[in-house]
């Protein structure tokens, strides 16, 4: 991903309020993230922890995407698989977030649910080591199917908050 400041990430998100984006806290990390090696951006915001928040490039510029838990915790006996990617081994916490949808569709109160994983790991579980075996000999290549899947998964998403 491109480098981006705190400005162009506030104006980046396609489904929130000129308030809300003023609202938002940025990855604490901001100053010291790796750029070059991240797919996408996912954060939660450390004073609202419900909410979190997925910055990807999609079609040219990189468009940002404003999520909420709901309150209702997720059943903990039952493992959920992270949509985005999709990672089976994974025993981090996914929350279904919710989106408002873009647009007028989002202001008529339509929204789209997606199972993720809570603190956004998607970039690392992608690179998570892979086994060599008769079926996978080349684990580099492995590595890049998982991350060119969690990109396409997340474009597919970005193109659902989109729709109207
Ligand atoms: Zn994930």
């Amino acid at each position: 991903m491109q480098p981006l400041t705190e400005s162009e990430i506030r104006r980046s998100f396609i489904n929130a309020s000129r308030s809300e984006t003023a609202a938002l806290n940025l990855p604490q990390d901001l100053e010291s993230l790796d750029w070059e090696n991240l797919e996408q951006l996912g954060w939660r915001d450390h004073k609202m922890p419900k909410r979190g928040y997925l910055l990807a490039p999609f079609e040219g510029s990189v468009v940002g995407v404003l999520l909420r838990a709901p309150d209702i915790a997720a059943p903990k006996n039952r493992r959920v698989m992270c949509a985005l990617c999709q990672d089976v081994k994974s025993k981090d916490e996914v929350f279904l977030y919710v989106a408002r949808r873009a647009g007028a569709s989002g202001r008529n109160g339509n929204s789209v649910g997606t199972l993720i994983h809570a603190d956004f790991i998607c970039t690392q579980s992608v690179r998570a080591e892979v086994e060599p075996s008769p079926i996978h000999p080349d684990p580099e290549v492995v590595i890049k199917e998982r991350i060119d899947g969690l990109q396409s998964r997340t474009e597919q998403f970005i193109r659902q908050v989109l729709a109207q």
